[in-house]
């Protein structure tokens, strides 16, 4: 985000600085292709189109984690249900059998948006 600073403009992420000009001004995302804001919009604009999504189909995310004889597994489940049964979880997401008699287990837990983006306390830890 640019800021003005005297009579320069200033972007308060990366630190550059601009000479007052009529394109850039306070306000503005950073210009800079490398700047660190830029990523962070860019991440913005994936929570949009994700919610757009979800406007339409009702699909929410959900981590699940499958627990095995070698440790921990993570996938992302997307699913109109805010509890999907364990055979279809199963079917989407595992890449190896599922065995339930060797101890396995599944967890499912129900993720919002901006936490599955990492965005959940974005101007607590980046701006
Ligand atoms: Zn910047």
């Amino acid at each position: 985000m640019l800021q003005q600073h005297e009579n320069k403009i200033v972007c308060s992420v990366c630190g550059r600085t601009w000479e007052m000009d009529e394109e850039l001004k306070a306000g503005d995302p950073c210009p800079s292709d490398d700047c660190p804001s830029r990523a962070i919009t860019l991440r913005e604009e994936a929570l949009k189109l994700l919610k757009q999504a979800q406007a339409i189909d009702g699909m929410m995310p959900h981590i699940v984690m499958h627990h095995h004889e070698y440790g921990d597994t993570g996938y992302i489940f997307w699913s109109d249900k805010i509890t999907p049964e364990e055979d279809e979880v199963v079917k989407a997401v595992l890449h190896s059998d599922f065995e339930p008699h060797k101890g396995e287990y599944l967890t499912v837990d129900n993720v919002l948006l901006p936490e599955l983006l990492g965005l959940a306390n974005l101007a607590e830890t980046i701006l």
